[in-house]
This record gives C-alpha cells, sequence and structure tokens, in this order.
C-alpha cells in the first residue's frame, strides 16, 4: 500500500466505517489496508450499504474492487471485463477515492459523466464521509467562448441577433459558461462553432478574455481536484497529446481510470491520425475574413479570403459523388477533384502569405496566420502521394458528411502511438466495459492498443439470464444483404411484438435499415414509435422509458450505453450482426495488414469485433435482476455459418427457443407476468 493511501485509510476509520460484518465478504483475499477498507466499504453491512439506498452488496463488485485496488497499490495496468449489473462504477470509485491519490476517470459518452459526476460519485463520497474535491471536465465545445460569442455579435445577421444577444446575457450571468446550463443550442446547431472555441481558433494566453474564459477556469479547477471526471475525447486530446491549447490539464494523475474502455481502440484511430473537413476550412475562412475585415486596410487578403470560401465551397460539392467513406485515391480518381484541391491549396498559400507580413498587427491575424499554415501543410500533406514501395503504416481516405466531406489519414495500427503516448504517463490504468473479451479473452482489444502484459479480470454479470431471457432465431427469412430484408424481418417478427405489446427496442446496424423500419411501422397506431433522428437520444430513451407500447428504432448510437431498466423494455431485436462494411478504407487496410503479416483477418479481426459489437446491443436487454425480455437476433448465418455457435456462446447464457411458436409463448407469458 502506498503512502499516501494510509492517511485516507486511517481517516476513513476515524469518521466511523462501520465494522465489518461477522460474515465479511468471502472474496476479498487481499490483505493489507486497501484491500480491507474496500471490504469494509462494499461489503454487506458497509458504508455504501448504510449509505446508499438500494445498494446490495455482490461478490463480483468486491472482487473487482480489490483487483483495483491492487493494481493502484503496484502502478500497474488492468483490464476489467465486468457484465451488466456488477456495480462497476463503484467497484472503481471506492479504491480510487479511498486510495487518497489524484485520479482521472474518464468515460466515452457525455450520459455516463453526467451520471457518474452528478449522481454515483458524490454518493460514494457521502457514505465514506470523505471531503474529496472533484471536478468535470467537458471538451472546449460545451463551454461558450467569450472572444468568439463577441465575435459573432459584431457580425451577426438580422436573424442571428436575437440568439446571440440571449447567448451574451447568459454569459453575463453565468458562472461555469456551460451551454447544458443554457439549454437551446442542440447539437448540429451551425451557431454553435460560432460561440464556440476550438483548439484550433482560441487565442489562448493571447485572448483578451483570458483571464474571465470559462474554458480556462475549468481547466484551472481541474488541476486543483483530487478526482476529475473527463471524456475519452479530452483525455487524449489534452492529457496524452497535449494538443488542446491550455498545456497539459491534468498533470501528476497517479491513477487513470477509463470506463467504457472498448470505445478506446477506435477514438485512438481518430486520435492519432490527421483530419481536414471542409467545414474547418469554412470556419477558417470566416475568421480570416473577419480578422482580415478588422485590420481595415488589407484589400487584397479580403479578395484571397473571397477566393477561399468560393474555393471551399467547390471541394465541397466534389464529396456529393462520394458514395460515404472511400479511399483518398478513388475520390480523387473523380475528374477535376485535383484541380479544386490544387487550387485550393494556391489560395491558402496565397492567404498566409498575405497574413505573414502583418500578422504582428493584431492577435487575430496572428491566430489566423498560424491556423493558415496549419491548414495548408495538412491539405498538402493530403495532396503529396505516399510512397508506394514503402510499408502501409496509414491509409489516407474521405468521408462524405451532411454538408461537405473531410480527409482523413488513419494508421493502421494504433498500438504504438497509443504506447508511446500513454507511458509518458506512468501510473495505474485502469481499463474496464461490460465488453472487453470474447469468452473471457481479452486479446482483440489489448492487442490493438498494445497493452499485451497487463492484469485481466473478466466477471459474469449475476443476473440470471437462464430465468430472465430467451433466444429466438428467425428462420426463413432472406439473405440479409438483399432488398426487403428489413421489411421481411419486422414482418416475420411482428406477431412477437404484438405478443408483447410493444415494449421493443429494434438495433439496425444501418442507417438506411433504421429507416426502412421506421417507414414500414409507421402506420401501426398501436404503437408509438421512437426513430433515431427524429428527437434528441436522451429525450428518445426517456420518452421511450415512459410508454409502454413503445417501438424505439435506432442505429449504433443506441446498442450501448442506453439503460431502460424494468417492465418498459421486454424485447430487444437486432437485424443482422455488426460486421463492420467489407469496403471501408480503414477496415480494409487493417484486414491487409493482418494478412501481410500472416494471421487470419476473419477469426483475428473481424468476427472478435463484431462479437463484442453484438454484445453491447444484447446488454440493452438485461438491466436488473428482474427483468425478463425476449431477445431477436435476425441475421440467418448465425445458424447457417459456422461461427454462428461461437456468438452464441459468446452471449450471456440465455437458452436458444426452438421455433416461432416457441418464441410467441415465451412473448405471451412475459406479457401476462409483466404486468403493469
Ligand atoms: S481563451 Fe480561447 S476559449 Fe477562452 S475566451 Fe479566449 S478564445 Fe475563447
Amino acid at each position: 500500500v502506498n503512502a499516501c493511501a494510509l492517511p485516507r485509510i486511517g481517516s476513513l476509520r476515524s469518521e466511523g466505517l462501520r465494522t465489518p460484518a461477522a460474515s465479511a465478504p468471502e472474496k476479498v483475499t487481499t490483505d493489507g489496508p486497501l484491500a480491507e477498507s474496500i471490504a469494509l466499504a462494499l461489503g454487506d453491512d458497509g458504508a455504501l450499504a448504510h449509505g446508499i439506498d438500494g445498494f446490495v452488496a455482490r461478490s463480483a463488485q468486491q472482487r473487482m474492487a480489490t483487483a483495483v485496488a491492487e493494481a493502484i497499490d503496484a502502478r500497474e495496468t488492468l483490464l476489467v471485463e465486468a457484465g451488466t449489473g456488477t456495480g462497476k462504477t463503484f467497484a472503481y470509485l471506492v479504491p480510487a477515492v479511498l486510495s487518497g491519490l489524484r485520479v482521472v476517470i474518464s468515460t466515452g459518452t457525455k450520459n455516463l459523466q453526467d451520471q457518474l459526476y452528478h449522481r454515483d460519485l458524490p454518493q460514494v463520497l457521502a457514505a465514506l464521509g470523505l471531503p474529496v474535491r472533484t471536478a468535470l471536465l467537458k471538451g472546449r465545445a460545451n463551454y461558450l467562448c467569450r472572444s468568439r460569442l463577441k465575435q459573432a455579435l459584431a457580425y451577426a445577421s438580422p436573424d442571428d441577433a436575437p440568439r446571440l444577444i440571449a447567448l451574451r446575457h447568459f454569459m453575463e450571468a453565468s458562472d461555469s459558461g456551460e451551454l447544458s446550463d443554457y439549454g437551446g443550442i442542440p447539437d448540429g446547431d451551425p451557431l454553435l462553432p460560432r460561440v464556440t472555441s476550438t483548439a484550433d481558433n482560441c487565442l489562448g494566453t493571447r485572448c483578451a478574455d483570458y483571464d474571465q474564459c470559462f474554458v480556462a477556469a475549468a481547466r484551472r479547477r481541474a488541476t486543483t481536484a483530487e478526482i476529475v471526471v473527463v471524456n475519452h475525447h479530452l483525455l487524449f486530446a489534452d492529457f496524452v497529446l497535449k494538443q488542446e491549447g491550455f498545456g497539459e490539464i491534468l498533470p501528476g494523475a497517479d491513477v487513470v481510470v477509463v470506463d467504457e474502455a472498448h470505445q478506446l481502440p477506435e477514438l485512438a484511430s481518430r486520435v492519432f491520425g490527421d483530419r481536414l473537413s471542409t467545414r474547418q476550412l469554412h470556419e477558417f475562412a470566416r475568421d480570416a475574413t473577419q480578422a482580415v475585415h478588422e485590420a481595415g486596410d488589407l484589400p487584397e487578403l479580403i479578395d484571397a479570403c473571397a477566393r477561399l470560401t468560393q474555393g471551399v465551397r467547390l471541394l465541397e460539392q466534389q464529396f456529393l459523388d462520394c458514395p460515404g467513406r472511400e479511399p483518398l485515391a478513388r475520390f480523387r480518381d473523380r475528374g477535376g477533384v485535383d484541380a479544386v484541391m490544387e487550387s485550393l491549396l494556391d489560395t491558402l498559400d496565397a492567404v498566409g502569405a498575405g497574413l505573414s507580413p502583418v500578422q504582428q498587427r493584431s492577435e487575430a491575424l496572428a491566430a489566423v496566420w498560424e491556423r493558415c499554415t496549419h491548414l495548408s501543410a495538412t491539405l498538402r500533406m493530403f495532396l503529396s502521394p505516399m510512397d508506394p514501395e514503402a510499408p502501409v503504416t496509414a491509409v489516407d481516405w474521405v468521408e462524405r458528411l451532411e454538408r461537405g466531406g473531410s480527409l482523413q489519414r488513419t494508421p493502421v495500427d494504433v498500438s504504438v502511438p497509443y504506447q508511446q503516448a500513454t507511458s509518458a504517463h506512468p501510473g495505474a490504468w485502469i481499463y474496464t466495459s461490460a465488453t472487453l473479451s470474447i469468452g473471457g479473452d481479452f486479446r482483440h482489444f489489448s492487442a490493438q492498443l498494445g497493452l499485451e502484459s497487463t492484469r485481466m479480470l473478466a466477471l459474469e454479470s449475476p443476473f440470471d439470464y437462464t430465468r430472465q431471457a430467451r433466444i429466438y432465431l428467425p428462420t426463413a427469412l432472406p439473405d440479409p444483404n438483399s432488398r426487403g430484408y428489413t421489411e421481411a424481418l419486422i414482418d416475420h417478427v411482428m406477431p412477437l411484438i404484438d405478443a408483447s405489446g410493444g415494449g421493443a427496442f429494434l438495433l439496425m446496424t444501418s442507417h438506411r435499415a433504421v429507416q426502412a423500419a421506421a417507414r414500414h411501422l409507421r402506420g401501426d397506431r398501436r404503437y408509438t414509435l421512437f426513430v433515431q433522428g427524429e428527437d434528441d437520444r436522451a429525450r428518445l430513451v426517456r420518452r421511450f422509458a415512459e410508454t409502454d407500447n413503445g417501438i424505439l428504432v435506432g442505429a449504433a448510437s443506441f446498442w450501448e450505453g442506453v439503460d431502460v431498466p424494468g417492465r418498459a423494455l421486454r424485447l430487444v431485436l437486432i437485424d443482422k450482426l455488426p460486421f463492420a462494411a467489407p469496403d471501408d478504407p480503414v477496415f480494409e487496410a487493417r484486414l491487409n495488414a493482418i494478412r501481410i503479416s500472416g494471421g487470419r483477418p476473419f477469426p483475428d479481426y473481424q468476427l472478435p469485433q463484431a462479437i463484442i459489437g453484438l454484445r453491447q446491443g444484447v446488454g440493452r436487454l438485461i438491466r436488473g435482476e428482474e427483468d425478463r425480455g425476449l431477445l431477436i437476433l435476425g441475421d440467418p448465418r448465425l445458424r447457417s455459418r459456422g461461427y454462428g455457435a461461437q456468438i452464441l456462446r459468446a452471449l450471456p447464457d440465455m437458452p436458444v427457443l426452438e421455433d416461432f411458436d416457441a418464441a410467441l409463448s415465451w412473448s405471451l407469458k412475459l406479457a401476462q407476468e409483466l404486468t403493469v
């Protein structure tokens, strides 16, 4: 036990943590003060049992907490898969708090971040009676930027002015500048980037508003807190890469806990890559135009900025023919794309050359000159061909977005940069999620991040899946890639949804399938239909949970982080196995790299990735000990392909029903038993 931990444990005892019950939890086997304190805190008669309503001591939770404590003591890396219902949040919070060390906790979603900071952490601190300084730190886009709001007000159109004035009132009254306190600016609102900052456009310490800056204040609070809750993006961008413009905000963390860690490899791919979007270029063109206008006497630069705006629009148009994601080379093969990109680069260089001699005249000119240099270097990189003889270490690709698109360079293997970045932060690293392994084998996850020699622990869910749920595998469905598959699947399962009276999640593998399912169900007035994209995600889930006859149709973002316990959700349908699209350029490059190194792409990468994704979706069904439900896995490949059995084995232990009639009986039985 580290020296820092002892005072905390001592104070914990002196503040009246109860003595352990006569039958102390059996599974806590580690000797030593921290482990002992965990047993005291998480046991049947412990501080949490006494201090938190509804807390139930669980042996799996205590095992996880003990393992976390050991990793903290030894400053080691630990991977913990904790099945649904284990209580993993308390299992890491208790040892983290009791250690007395400086801890950063990172979550994948805003939901979990808020829940952790506003609910779970205060509960644990109150139950343990410990006064620990905590801070919640969100990404820049969550805080109003005083400087950019003032700029936006100065150039407001009559349409925008009322909203910007309301935001100024909020700015003057708010302590935190957190836009969630303001409300009224939905994600994707074009106003948002005009009143928030990015690492690119923030003026940092050169900003006239720096002393009152909301982002800087939030970061200052974080640096003095003992427990800081962040999200994965911030953890990477700021802590690992120090790219957020305010230096390292989380210095000296002794412990990093990464919850929802299954999201990390995908996020690392983005963070360790390069990206240039038409939106970024547009924002730059607008900011540069404003800065040049303010300077007053630079007509040539005003012309160059106008040409830049025009050039970005032309690039935007090139994305109209892009099918979604495709290799950069294919995008550039289309007639005219190269000419547009090269002309845009020339214009950026002209703007940069014009700004260079005048950039010392104002902070605004200096900032846009720096941004121009960076954007021009990134665009030049995308225009320069990779050496065809060199080993492929990264893949260049493009993605069409709602408006315009982005150019991206993604490393094929992120394990090396990830290890380099994290090794600069020694200490305990705890990675946890409900889905990190395939049947206790963590290789798929750990290899992607280079976490080879670490402690690993897989804890099963305490739920009794054999009693609580059944799986139905429909037969006689068309090929899952054929037209009309979604409609055929819904027609087939509709009697089961009818028997259940709704209370159904339809989890789709594509947005196209979401639309097809929504169209197919739209006229059925017996059910309240909730469709992804028709409202904010959290509100859709909340409204579904309050409705007894709801059917919610969603794609990727509904497969995880959605918690609807109780009767409201009693049927989950998954349309297909979540295999990544084989023509995705990054995925293709990774499969090629596996082939070249002598591996087998399907069993080594594609299948484990699909299993982990599927387990996330399946995990929506049973969220509590009293939950019951039916899981329908629509993909006929589960029966027809050899790997189907392997996939089913990796799921919680739910009996597979024989046929449709058995599924109908189960649904009718549940409908009777789960009466409102
Ligand atoms: S320092 Fe950056 S975030 Fe803060 S007000 Fe200035 S530009 Fe905005």
